[in-house]
């Protein structure tokens, strides 16, 4: 049977998480996040897609017990990995182990002290997120700050490319708003972004590369697969999932060629290299 190649895929935890984020993108519909011996079979059946980067995602991957174990084998077997954490537990892990097993670690800031921290439904997180960023910062992993602009940051995003500009930060990624509710999203974000110049001055300010795609570009760019090994795509709107089906049934693995757009996961993926 051919497999068609998918450069990158998202390894989500679907079964828990330590926060509850109102906006959270993530569907927890598996029954638990399973073990380090379920997640080899899933990246075993991944591994006919041949997917040069992992990324592994939320929910948080830091809530599992053998998670340094499962990224230094993903590591180990030659794949890139990137991590995206909340950074509520990070203080648990030695960074210098990290850093032998992870390529890119990124952290969100989604706003300034409470601003973030209602977002993400956790009061003291944005502290949090900055002490683990230090932490980061002072080590050579390469870090990634994540945010997504809403209605409650969006005056903010200059403050927070300070606080970018503060830390040794690789990339920063701004996302358009997409999930609920709604009341959060920004209409017209691209159009105020791009006309006021506003993206440059960011930039210039955070003093790193800074990113920013549509959300509409970003749609057909992903593959999803749980920790239990359930497959997942965007929708057409961006804000909801469309289930595959299990990774251990062939005629999944088949179907992902159809649904999954190559050249657009590719490009996401490169943007993603840093
Ligand atoms: S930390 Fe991430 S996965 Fe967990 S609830 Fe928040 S957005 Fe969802």
């Amino acid at each position: 049977m051919n497999h068609p190649k998918i450069d990158r895929v998202i390894f989500n935890f679907m079964g828990a998480c330590n926060l509850r984020c109102e906006f959270c993108y993530v569907p927890f519909t598996d029954k638990s996040n399973g073990n380090i011996q379920v997640w080899k079979k899933v990246i075993e059946r991944l591994n006919f897609l041949s997917p040069r980067i992992i990324t592994v995602g939320g929910g948080e991957p830091f809530a599992n017990a053998e998670i340094v174990e499962f990224l230094s084998d993903l590591k180990n077997s030659g794949k890139i990995v990137h991590v995206d954490t909340n950074a509520t537990l990070l203080s648990n892990f030695n960074v210098d182990l990290l850093k032998q097993c992870v390529d890119v670690i990124a952290v969100p800031i989604d706003g300034i002290g409470a601003v973030h921290d209602t977002f993400r439904g956790n009061n003291g997180n944005f502290d949090c997120v900055s002490i683990a960023l230090k932490r980061l910062s002072s080590s050579d992993i390469k870090v990634r700050v994540n945010t997504v602009i809403h209605k409650g940051n969006f005056k903010q995003l200059k403050e927070i490319a300070k606080v970018v500009s503060l830390n040794n930060v690789a990339q920063w990624q701004l996302y358009e708003y997409m999930w609920y509710p709604s009341i959060n999203k920004i209409e017209d974000l691209s159009e105020i972004l791009i006309d006021c110049n506003l993206l440059k001055q960011l930039e210039s300010i955070a003093k790193t590369k800074l990113v920013y795609a549509k959300g509409k570009e970003r749609r057909n760019c992903y593959l999803f697969v749980s920790a239990l090994g359930n497959v997942y795509k965007l929708n057409d709107d961006g804000n909801g999932y469309i289930q595959l089906g299990s990774i251990m049934d062939d005629k999944v693995l088949e179907n992902i060629a159809m649904s999954i757009n190559a050249t657009n996961v590719r490009s996401r993926a490169n943007i993603k290299m840093i």
